[in-house]
């Protein structure tokens, strides 16, 4: 039921701050990507974890960490 659906998320930016709504493909149970910030457009490294409930937990780090 909820195969390949995108989960929104919302994460605190690492870098400035802001609060960004993010798009998380259901699909996938392990993933890590980089994707630029909407406001400060600085490069946000996402760590995401889909367990088998379909709980998304997304952890952002600096690109360097
Ligand atoms: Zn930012």
């Amino acid at each position: 039921m909820f195969t390949n659906a995108l989960e929104e998320v919302s994460v605190d930016c690492p870098y400035c701050g802001e609060t960004i709504d993010v798009f998380i493909d259901g699909s996938v149970s392990e993933q890590q990507y980089i994707e630029d910030c909407q406001v400060c457009c600085r490069p946000i490294n996402f760590v995401v974890h889909i367990d088998e409930q379909q709980t998304v937990s997304v952890n952002v780090f600096h690109e360097n960490e």
